[in-house]
Parts: C-alpha cells; structure tokens; sequence
C-alpha cells in the first residue's frame, strides 16, 4: 500500500478503531496509528503467565440500551452474559452494593420490605431540588449516613477531591434501588465479549484497506504520509500542546497478584472506601467464567498524573470543563481533523457511547 491515505486514525481504541473499521469497509484506505505497543486503548484485555484473561488498564464492563451498538459489534463478536455484581468492604463486613433492599437489612440486621426502605429514605434524604455535584446528589438520595459509608471517602480517593468539587454525574451514575437488584448496572444489555476485548479488536482493524502502525507517535508520522483528513483520539490538550495549559487527569496503577486457589474473593470486584490506598480489586474471572484451578486479582490504585503515566479519567468538574471548552474551539474551527473518543472530547465515556459516537462520526464523514 503507498503511503497515501484518506484518513490518518490517531488511536486504536474504541473509537479509532470503529471509525478505521467503517471508512475502510466503505472502500477508504486508513493508518491507524497506536502510540502503545498494542490495540484496543484502555479497553485492551490479554492473557497472564497464569493463562488468567485480565483486563489490562482496569475492569471493563460492557453494558448499553443500544440495539445499533450491539448489532454492529456482534460482526465480530459472541457475547458471554454476565450480571455485574460487586461487594462494599467497610467497618469491617462485606455490604451488598450499590445500595438495594439487601444492604439495607444489612444495615438493620433483620429483614425490611421495599415500602419501609423507601419511606425511611425519605427521612434520611436532604432535601436538594438540584443536585449541583457528587456530595449533594448522593445526600439528596440517601442520606448522610449512607453517604459517607460508601462513597465520600471512595470518591476522595479515587479523585483526589471532595465529591462536593465533582460534577453531579460522577457519584450519580451509581444507580440506587429499593429492590433486591443487586446488579452494578441497570443497562438491558450486560456481556462481555465471549474471546476477550482485543480479539474484538483484532478483528476490526484486519482489514485490507486498513494499515495500521504500533508503538508510534503519530506526530513522527505525519512528515512521511499524504492523507485527506485525521480523526484524532488522544487527548485533546496534547494535540495544541497544551496551549492553554495542561487539562486535569486522573491515572492508576494496578497491582496484580496470581494466587493458587480458584477464587479469592466472593464477587467480581469488592470496593474498599474506607480501608487500604486501593479503591477495589477485581477478580475478573468471576464474570469472564474462566475455569482454571489458579485466579489473578487486581488492586487498583488512584495516582496523579503526570509523565510516564495514562490520563485514564477526564476530571468532571466545572473548571476542566471550562478549559476543555478553550480546546474545543480550537478543535471546532479544524477542517480536517475530527475529534472523537474520551480523551479527544474530554469526557467520562463509556465503551458503548464512545462506538455509537464512532458509527455515527464515520456516517458523517462518508456522507460528505
Ligand atoms: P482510548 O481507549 O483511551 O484510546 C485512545 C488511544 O489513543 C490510546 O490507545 C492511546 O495510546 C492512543 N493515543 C493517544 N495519543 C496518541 C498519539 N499521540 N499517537 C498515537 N496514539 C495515541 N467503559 C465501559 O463501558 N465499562 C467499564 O466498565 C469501563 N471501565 C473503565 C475502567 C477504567 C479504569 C477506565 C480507565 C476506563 C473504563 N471505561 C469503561 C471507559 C473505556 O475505557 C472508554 O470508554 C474507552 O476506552 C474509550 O475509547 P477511546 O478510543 O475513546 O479511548
Ligand atoms: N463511587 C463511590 N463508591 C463506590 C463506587 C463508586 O463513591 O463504592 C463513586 C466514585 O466517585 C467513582 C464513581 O462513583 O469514581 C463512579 O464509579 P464507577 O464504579 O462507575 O467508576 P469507574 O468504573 O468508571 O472507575
């Protein structure tokens, strides 16, 4: 293939490699460019020394009410169902969450029906018309008591702030019920890919209008390629160099350990708000249903970031949103680069969303 492209694709993550998959099935030529040794972004899965199927950058859920979603990443996958179901560790006991009806005889220690969770919720909820951020969101639902159990403390270890400096929407995505639904998740469709995340993507980008370059920069590439236009997925302030100065990340570390035994732990992932400097460990093989006399967990560490580390989370607040914006005109002013994915539009994406704004920005630019 000459080096002359209709599209340069900076990113093989969800959304570089949905958008590379569509213009190129569409007859497109596209170089996917991939600054890390491998495909598939944060959403990368691999095989340990153990023969344990770990998520590499931290537990990847998938869920979404999308039927397009589905449909388009059934192409190349089958799905292995799986409920989501994860534990709380705090004053010294396992809890049930998110909170339900269960936690909630936990917290009595004697069986409650749906109606008496509610009504006492509703004395224990503080009156907030409009949530305004994480602390007051989480108050308005249930209460101080139950707030500060399970997720101030969660929340300023995982941000490094208080949830009262968090868009309402960070803590207001964990759901809430007065029934015995103790699944993580509320979306219809819950499954992971039957064979992994990044046999998914490997299928996507085999494609033979499809080139794509690892553990390359896409800057050391652009001197040496003609292309029409760029769909750019990195992050947004490191494309204009951090002009208006550098946006807010958050980054981890994960800490794995192989442990001779078929499960370590009850439930797919147990959250610590209160105890240790790790948030949770995830026990994946409980939701990928891998047999294997051996299991690999995972703690999972908030850090700043900072050179040498991944920018995993955009910071929801009102200042990096205000920044962000300064970028995003930049970005909308561009003829030929579209900005697309978590880090390009500085937001708290899921998997899903990301392909759906993927389909939908290669619909677009096949349109034009
Ligand atoms: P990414 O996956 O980040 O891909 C962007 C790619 O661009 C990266 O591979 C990066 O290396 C590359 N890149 C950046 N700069 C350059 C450059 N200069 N040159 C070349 N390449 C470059 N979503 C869910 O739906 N469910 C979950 O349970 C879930 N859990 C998560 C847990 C964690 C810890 C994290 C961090 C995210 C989680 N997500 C989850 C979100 C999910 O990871 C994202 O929605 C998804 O990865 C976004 O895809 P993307 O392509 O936009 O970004
Ligand atoms: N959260 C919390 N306590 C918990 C779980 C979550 O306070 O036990 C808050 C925390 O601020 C977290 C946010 O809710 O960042 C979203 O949680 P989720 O598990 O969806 O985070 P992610 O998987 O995206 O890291």
């Amino acid at each position: 293939m000459p080096w002359d492209f209709d599209f340069l694709v900076v990113g093989a993550g969800f959304a570089g490699s949905v958008v590379a998959e569509r213009l190129a099935n569409a007859g497109k030529r596209c170089l996917v460019v991939e600054r890390r040794g491998h495909i598939g972004g944060n959403s990368h899965d691999h095989y340990d020394n153990a023969g344990v199927l770990i998520h590499s950058y931290g537990p990847h859920y998938f869920r979404t009410n999308s039927e397009e979603v589905i449909a388009y990443l059934s192409q190349f996958t089958e799905w292995h169902p799986v409920e989501y179901k994860i534990l709380s560790w705090t004053d010294g006991r396992y809890w049930q969450f998110p909170i339900n009806l269960n936690t909630f005889e936990q917290l009595l220690g004697r069986p409650s029906t749906s109606e008496e969770m509610a009504d006492t919720l509703a004395k224990w909820r503080v009156p907030i018309d409009q949530p305004a951020n994480s602390e007051e969101i989480i108050l308005a639902q249930v209460g101080r008591q139950l707030y500060e159990k399970f997720f101030k403390n969660y929340t300023r270890k995982q941000w490094k702030r208080d949830p009262k400096d968090l868009d309402a929407s960070v803590c207001g995505r964990i759901p809430l019920r007065t029934n015995r639904d103790d699944r993580y998740l509320t979306d219809k469709f819950q499954a992971l890919p039957k064979h992994g995340y990044t046999r998914v993507f490997e299928r996507m980008l085999k494609h033979p209008n499809i080139r794509l370059l690892l553990q390359t920069d896409y800057r050391e590439i652009v001197p040496h390629v003609r292309f029409q236009r760029m769909i750019y997925t990195g992050p947004i302030d490191a494309f204009y160099d951090n002009r208006f100065g550098p946006l807010p990340y958050r980054s981890l570390r994960f800490e794995e350990e192989t442990l001779p035994m078929e499960y370590y732990q009850a439930a797919m992932q147990v959250n610590y708000p209160n105890d240790h400097d790790f948030t949770r460990i995830v026990e994946m093989k409980h939701a990928t249903g891998q047999k294997l006399p051996v299991t690999t967990i995972v703690r999972e560490y908030p850090e700043d970031y900072g050179p040498g580390k991944e920018p995993y989370y955009p910071i929801p607040a009102k200042e990096s949103h205000a920044l962000y914006q300064r970028y995003a005109e930049l970005a909308a002013r561009e003829q030929n680069i579209r900005f697309l994915g978590r880090l390009a539009t500085y937001q708290y994406l899921n998997m899903d969303q990301v392909v759906k704004r993927a389909l939908d920005e290669a619909a677009r630019l096949l349109a034009r």
